[in-house]
């Protein structure tokens, strides 16, 4: 495994990282274990909070730094950088602030004697994250488990080391305690070392299913819970009765955000054929006014792909399609520069029988199928391994709810695109994962619900 910087927009290395030796992860091993035990003998939950708040501060005083970490890394515009960095100030303050109510004992009722049950910690957290989000991913398990007193190991995208490095960064400059967060340029093998190891109590992955299940076998193996956070492909419904200039101010931030590299962006546009015909030449008339560029150039929409590796395969996943009968409405052509560009791409007449009917494309491509109703809607939308997000626009807003309602996922847009606030749970069903993150059902995802019970006599 090599950690590396690689400029998505020139492909020139910026810098290389040394890999952790079995040494040095076995010191950051009893690191995190002494960081929970003391945690749970001072429980200094108004010192943690405080920490948590200088993060978030820390984050909105330097955010244009981190931001030009994050792009530099893996490539996405400047200006969704910076929009990334000042989310995870909100979700650091977010926990912060929330971090008593959502500890707080729970009273339970029985009949039977005084019952509760109490919210503790549980233990070491050894996280995976992904590269399409290099500072979220992490903020979503950290600001929580710091709150519960769990600390936490991060083993980052190995194609974003800077990231993980300016996270770690982050944390110090914030004079948080030693081994409550620890980022960990690890080998698989060494991941898998940890996972099994009997101070790691829990693990969470986000990313791929590859990576997901190859993550919770061996937590399964080790009786180790688990919550993964893997891909989607995400249906955007469009009904008869959708406001269709409502739908246009839409297409371009949910499918060409971070070059449509995103778990929940819109990747299959599911439309009635009464707006059909309209909605096709909405985005072909949106892609076409994407300007693809330098990611640092605020008039840029289209970033470079994060490798060149995921460049190939975005043209081949679009190739392969296109073999199978899918017809090019605008799109697919080479862009002849250094970076890792793909120009946006608009498929129609993807039939079930081609590959990428059920097949997540993480890049700037829009699927779009016709289907004659919206009972045919729902049945395309629910014929998938997926189930993530996904969007259903309609002006009646209770007809909406109830397209919503029939849909399988874990996460319902209605009448806007994808979002993610700290506030909101984040998550999937089917191949998407299991678990979530963010709000308090994510707060409550590495807690232990600990029974105390007192009979009557
Ligand atoms: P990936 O290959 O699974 O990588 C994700 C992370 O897992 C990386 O840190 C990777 O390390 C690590 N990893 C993979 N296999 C591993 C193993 N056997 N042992 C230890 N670590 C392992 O995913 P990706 O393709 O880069 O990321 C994109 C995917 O993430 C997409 O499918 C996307 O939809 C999904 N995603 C989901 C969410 C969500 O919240 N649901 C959010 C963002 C992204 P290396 O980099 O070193 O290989």
């Amino acid at each position: 495994m090599v950690y590396k910087t690689v400029n998505p927009y020139t492909n020139e290395l910026v810098k290389e990282y040394a890999n952790v030796t079995d040494a040095q992860m076995e010191a950051a091993l009893v690191q995190a274990y002494n960081r929970y035990q003391a945690w749970r003998r001072d429980n200094n939950l108004v010192q943690r909070k405080m920490q948590l708040h200088r993060v978030a501060d820390l984050l909105r005083r330097d955010y244009d730094h981190y931001a030009q970490v994050i792009t530099t890394d893996m490539g996405k515009l400047f200006s969704e950088a910076q929009g990334e960095v000042l989310l995870c100030a909100d979700i650091a303050d977010y926990f912060a602030d929330k971090a008593e109510e959502f500890l707080a004992p729970q009273p339970l009722k029985t009949e039977k004697g005084e019952a509760y049950y109490l919210k503790q910690a549980s233990g070491v957290i050894f996280a995976v994250e992904p590269w399409n989000f290099p500072f979220y991913q992490v903020m979503r398990v950290f600001a929580p488990n710091f709150m519960i007193g769990n600390p936490m190991l991060l083993k980052h995208a190995s194609i974003c080391p800077g990231s993980a490095q300016a996270f770690q960064d982050l944390i110090n400059e914030a004079e948080i305690e030693a081994g409550a967060f620890t980022n960990l340029f690890a080998s698989y093998d060494q991941v898998a070392t940890a996972i099994a190891d009997r101070r790691v109590s829990g693990v969470c992955l986000t990313g791929s299913e590859r990576g997901g299940a190859a993550i919770a076998k061996i937590a399964g193996e080790n009786l180790k819970k688990s919550s993964l956070e893997l891909g989607g492909n995400d249906a955007f419904i469009i009904l008869d009765d959708a406001d269709m200039d409502e739908v246009a101010q839409v297409i371009t931030p949910a499918r060409l955000y971070n070059a449509g590299q995103v778990c929940t962006s819109s990747k299959r546009f599911i439309v009635t054929e009464k707006n059909y015909q309209r909605f096709v030449d909405d985005v072909v008339a949106s892609f076409k006014m994407a300007k693809w560029g330098d990611p640092m150039d605020e008039t840029t929409v289209v970033a470079p792909l994060s490798s060149a590796q995921a460049k190939k395969d975005v043209l081949a996943q679009i190739a392969s399609a296109v073999e199978n009968g899918a017809q090019v409405a605008f799109g697919n052509q080479a862009i002849n520069h250094p970076g890792n560009f793909v120009m946006p791409t608009v498929l129609t007449d993807i039939t079930k029988d081609n590959p990428l009917y059920n097949t997540e494309v993480f890049g700037p491509v829009a699927e779009i199928y016709c289907v004659k109703d919206e009972e045919a809607a729902i049945a395309l939308a629910n014929d998938s391994s997926y189930g993530l997000g996904g969007t259903v626009f309609s002006m009646n807003l209770d007809h909406a709810k109830a397209v919503a309602a029939k849909i399988e996922t874990g996460m319902s847009f209605i009448n806007s695109g994808w979002t993610s606030l700290p506030e909101l749970p984040f998550g999937g069903i089917k191949n998407s994962g299991y678990g979530r993150e963010l709000s308090q059902l994510g707060f409550n995802t590495f807690i232990n619900e600990h029974l105390v019970f007192k009979p009557y006599q």
